[in-house]
């Protein structure tokens, strides 16, 4: 299996190097200059190429690092129809490798068998941790997702920094302690980089993954309390990220700008989590959202202070977020009187802004 990681990560190299010579990104454009050589050049199965050749045009659609090229690493590999397979009776998956088909028995628990009841899984990952020294496979299962029901509550959803989330309905999720882990990773950062030496670089890199688990980590679970304390048929309301970066921008507040991705990723995490139990959710334009009074609407700048919102005109006091929170369920609320909400994954996913710090 190693051997065939290690093959599968030579030939996404070389189709790299095939697409960067011929400035192309197109997938069967690729497949036409470099199939055949890689496929006798690594003894690969057939539609593992394929996959390599996918994994080549994917990565460099996406611009990963455009200043660096990438670099494959012997860590994963693409899997389909045609390199894997799952047997339900035995639990146990097989795997096209270089030494031929390999059926390997899952060491799973009741969640994983429940949720591979019945399914025939035509997509895979396998992964190697070099720090475990062990394999795990990622394998990718559809589920029917009940139609939700139009008459639940409305739960409007801030996303920030000193607050990572905040619900109209009051719930709070700190964003304390990911403040503190960032800025702890800076200092090391710092630290390391003056150093500038090999194995500095190396635990760099390595910080940095920790890092990325650990917000990853938060905002998993951050998703998983806000859809809990929502039922079927409820609607979640976000703001939607493409404005939140115009709003930041005339605001100046660059240090949100840096954080967004980790937005998105709360977003998308709690989208998954709702659908999957009949909550909507919708994405709304957020302007003023941390301006505007919920009691007189009186829509003024001055009115937010950090943590506080206080109304310039009628003296309403509230905490910030949670006002921000009640106004992104009323413009919802105010949508849904003029017309068809926007629903759907945010359009912000997929232009991520650099991932920094
Ligand atoms: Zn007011």
């Amino acid at each position: 299996m190693l051997e065939t990681l290690r093959r599968f990560a030579n030939a996404c190299n070389d189709v790299l190097c095939v697409s960067q010579e011929n400035h192309t990104t197109n997938k069967v454009k690729l497949q036409h200059l470099c199939y055949r050589t890689i496929k006798e050049r690594y003894g690969l199965q057939a539609n593992l190429v394929i996959r390599a050749i996918a994994r080549v045009a994917e990565a460099a659609r996406k611009k990963l690092k455009p200043s660096k090229p990438k670099k494959f690493k012997p860590t994963s590999m693409s899997l389909d129809q045609r390199t894997f397979s799952f047997n339900e009776k035995r639990w146990e998956v097989s795997i096209s490798t270089v030494a031929g088909r390999l059926k390997l028995p899952l060491a799973i628990g009741n969640f994983q068998r429940e949720l591979l009841t019945g399914q025939k899984p035509t997509s895979a990952t396998l992964c190697y941790r070099r720090c475990m020294k062990a394999f795990s496979i990622n394998i990718v299962v559809n589920r029917e997702v009940p139609l939700p029901p139009q008459n639940g509550n409305v739960i409007g959803v801030d996303r920030g920094i000193y607050n990572l989330a905040t619900t109209s309905s009051g719930l709070r999720f700190s964003g304390r302690q990911a403040m503190h882990v960032r800025r702890r990773y800076a200092r090391l950062r710092q630290a390391l980089q003056a150093k500038g030496t090999k194995g500095a670089k190396r635990l760099l890199q390595r910080l940095s993954g920790r890092k990325r688990r650990f917000i990853a980590d938060l905002n998993h679970r951050i998703a998983k309390a806000i859809v809990n304390s929502c039922k079927p048929g409820d609607v979640i309301v976000m703001e939607d990220l493409r404005y939140i970066r115009e709003r930041i921008r005339a605001a100046k507040e660059q240090r949100l700008l840096q954080h967004s991705w980790a937005f998105g990723q709360l977003g998308k995490c709690i989208e998954y989590k709702a659908t999957e139990r009949g909550i909507r959710v919708v994405y709304v334009d957020p302007r003023h959202t941390s301006q505007r009074c919920p009691r007189c609407g009186c829509t003024n700048r001055s009115n937010r202070h950090r943590h506080l919102f206080r109304c310039t005109s009628c003296g309403f006091v509230g905490h910030a977020d949670i006002v921000a929170a009640t106004n992104i369920r009323q413009v919802y609320l105010e949508t849904l009187a003029d017309g068809p909400p926007s629903v759907g994954p945010e359009a912000a996913s997929s232009r991520k802004p650099r991932a920094l710090g």
